[in-house]
C-alpha cells in the first residue's frame, strides 16, 4: 500500500500548480498532519471546530487552517484568532457573527459563501437567488472585518459523472457573473477525492481532498 506521502504526491502532480490544494485532514491524527507538514504542505482542512482547535493547539503555528464544515454561529468565537479562510458560510446570520469576533480580534476574516448546487440533496448553502440577495443588501461593504473571497460548493454525491459537470458548469458561470460585482472573489472551492478532476475543468482554484490523500475514514 502506497504511503502518506505518497499518495500526497500522486495528488498534487495531479493537479495545476495555481490551484490550491487545502488536504482534508478531519478524523485523521495530527502526526499525519505533521508528515505532510514536514514534507512542506501548509493547507489543511477540518471540519469540526473541536478538532480543529486541538489540532491548531498541538502542530506548528504556520500552518493555514481552513474550516470546511457547517458552522455554528456560537462557535465562531473559538476560531476566530487563527483560522486562515471559513469555506461553508451559509447564512447572513453567520457572515454577521465572523465578522464581530473577527472585529475583537482586530482581524478581517477571509470567507467563502457556501452554494447548495446539489439538486436533489438537502445541504447546507445558499441558493443562487440568496447570494444575490445578499449582494443588493450592501451587507457586504457594510461587514469591515470579513471579506468574502470566492465561492464554495459541493456536487451531488452521485457516479453520474455528467450531472457533477451540469452542476460546477452552472456554478462557473454564476461565479463568473459575480466577479462583476464583487471585485475580491478569486477563490472558487470546488472538487474533493470523487470529483476534482471534473471540479478542475470547470474553474476550480481551490480542491478540498481528503481521502484520496489521508485513505477512507472511520467513523466511530
Ligand atoms: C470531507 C470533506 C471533503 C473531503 O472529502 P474526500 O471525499 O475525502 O476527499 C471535502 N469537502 C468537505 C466540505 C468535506 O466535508
Amino acid at each position: 500500500m502506497a504511503t502518506l506521502i505518497e499518495r500526497f504526491d500522486k495528488t498534487i502532480s495531479s493537479l495545476p500548480e495555481d490551484i490550491t490544494l487545502v488536504a482534508v485532514s478531519k478524523t485523521k491524527p495530527a502526526s499525519d498532519i505533521q508528515t505532510l507538514y514536514d514534507h512542506g504542505h501548509r493547507d489543511f482542512g477540518e471540519n469540526k471546530v473541536q478538532e480543529l482547535t486541538s489540532k491548531y493547539e498541538e502542530l506548528p503555528k504556520d500552518i493555514r487552517w481552513h474550516f470546511i464544515g457547517h458552522l455554528q454561529r456560537n462557535k465562531v468565537k473559538y476560531l476566530a484568532p487563527f483560522v486562515h479562510l471559513i469555506h461553508g458560510v451559509d447564512s447572513p446570520r453567520l457572515l454577521k457573527e465572523i465578522n464581530k469576533r473577527a472585529g475583537n480580534e482586530e482581524r478581517v476574516i477571509d470567507v467563502l459563501l457556501q452554494i447548495h448546487i446539489a439538486k436533489e440533496e438537502s445541504k447546507f448553502g445558499f441558493s443562487y437567488d440568496e447570494i444575490e440577495e445578499l449582494i443588493s443588501s450592501g451587507k457586504l461593504d457594510e461587514y469591515k472585518n470579513v471579506e468574502v473571497v470566492g465561492l464554495m460548493a459541493m456536487a451531488t454525491n452521485t457516479e453520474d459523472k455528467e450531472k457533477i459537470a451540469g452542476e460546477f458548469k452552472e456554478l462557473e458561470g454564476f461565479y463568473h457573473q459575480k466577479q462583476q460585482d464583487i471585485p475580491t472573489l478569486k477563490t472558487l472551492s470546488i472538487g474533493m477525492s470523487g470529483d476534482y478532476e471534473i471540479a478542475l475543468d470547470y474553474g476550480s482554484t481551490m480542491v478540498r481532498i481528503g481521502s484520496s490523500i489521508f485513505g477512507e475514514r472511520d467513523y466511530h
